[in-house]
């Protein structure tokens, strides 16, 4: 499995804004030279243009040429002549183990003339990866806002292997971040209050629209993802390291969305802050040899988790009351175990005369 860690480097923009911006043209040439010869072979862009290009672009050293030359041409076969892959003068600049080196902290950059060093300030909960973890290359990006240069690093180690275990059901949520089927609640009134505030700023901002208002909403902004990227580590990290489960099942938020929920719990559900949850929860599962596991959302906040009745009367905002069984339960708590079953039936092979079929959507049979 694969980590990407991303810290602020202190570099001198007189060295490295022009390298950036010539290795971008040499990017582009290499992708008019693809489109033009029809192909993405490395070797013949090799022998058709490094001389040239050493030539025009003396400063830059060979092994960083060969490195854009390769990403060049990998970015035509992605694109498969499609489309004609740009890089803008600041865009992100690949290295890998010809132009860098890292040792501990101490991490070297290619760069006109001789190598840059650079001491990384390596946040506490990354020293684990840099220390144990085999690392496979890095970008370096600018920012041109506020004119900060960062570090990607990619770092690599082998997958755990899966500890098979129970599963347990989640429920994400416009009140709740996340419930879980055995009743847990992971909520924070902070949350809420956070976003409504920001909400609030973001709307007077944009009424306002004038130059001052428009660079204090972008600032907002940044301060907002920060606080709920944040939030989404704390979360899924107290979810990932739960003794007691290793498979966890959420919704599949992807497709059917728009019949199931309000307008206003749409727009929460196709932020990215959901997308984010599900990301950092899957690798952090992965690195404790646990998994994520995806199941259809359909009428999961509708059904009954003990008699299966499904009507849209069931729910009344935050409380569950089947109007078949009796059973009552907070709404979000019956909906993750309907989540988790739904995943459990979808695993068991039921049984029907001779043949088997595999059938998640047993339950979904009686519908009011
Ligand atoms: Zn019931």
């Amino acid at each position: 499995m694969m980590r990407t860690v991303s810290i602020p480097v202190n570099l001198s923009s007189e060295r490295f804004l022009p390298l950036m911006a010539q290795c971008a043209e040499i990017f582009n040439a290499h992708v008019d030279w693809a489109l033009v010869n029809g192909t993405y072979n490395k070797n013949k862009a090799h022998q058709d243009l490094y001389a040239d290009l050493r030539v025009k672009y003396p400063g830059v050293p060979s092994a960083l040429l060969q490195t854009v030359r390769d990403s060049a041409m990998e970015a035509v076969k992605a694109t498969k002549f499609k489309r004609t892959p740009r890089k803008k003068p600041t865009s992100g600049l690949r290295y890998d183990k010809r132009t860098m080196t890292l040792r501990g902290q101490q991490l070297t950059l290619s760069c006109v003339g001789k190598r840059e060093q650079v001491i990384l300030n390596v946040p506490e909960y990354f020293k684990e990866v840099f220390e144990n973890w085999s690392f496979k290359g890095a970008t370096l990006t600018y920012s041109k806002h506020n004119k900060q240069f960062w570090v990607r690093l990619v770092f690599e180690t082998d997958t755990p292997e899966f500890q098979p275990g129970e599963a347990q059901g989640i429920d994400r949520g416009l009140y709740h971040l996340a419930t879980t089927s055995d009743g847990q609640f992971f909520s924070s009134s902070k949350v809420r209050a956070t976003q409504r505030r920001y909400l609030h700023n973001r709307k007077t901002l944009q009424q306002k629209g004038t130059r001052g208002a428009k660079r204090r909403l972008r600032a907002t902004s940044g301060r907002e993802q920060r606080f709920m990227r944040d939030v989404n580590h704390c979360v899924s990290k107290k979810l990932a390291h739960q003794q007691a489960f290793t498979i966890f099942v959420l919704e599949d938020l992807s497709g059917i969305r728009n019949q199931r929920r309000g307008k206003k719990v749409n727009k929460w559900l196709s932020s990215w802050t959901f997308y984010q949850l599900e990301q950092f929860l899957g690798y952090k599962s992965e690195a404790l040899g646990k998994r994520i596991e995806f199941v259809d959302a359909r009428y999961t906040s509708q059904r009954c988790s003990v008699c299966k009745h499904i009507a849209k009367t069931n729910r009344t905002k935050s409380r569950f009351h089947c109007r078949n069984c009796g059973h009552q339960a907070h709404a979000d708590t019956n909906a993750a175990i309907n989540v988790r079953d739904n995943y459990i039936l979808s695993t068991t092979v039921v049984s029907v005369e001779q043949g088997t079929v595999n059938c998640p959507d047993a339950t979904d049979l009686i519908v009011v």
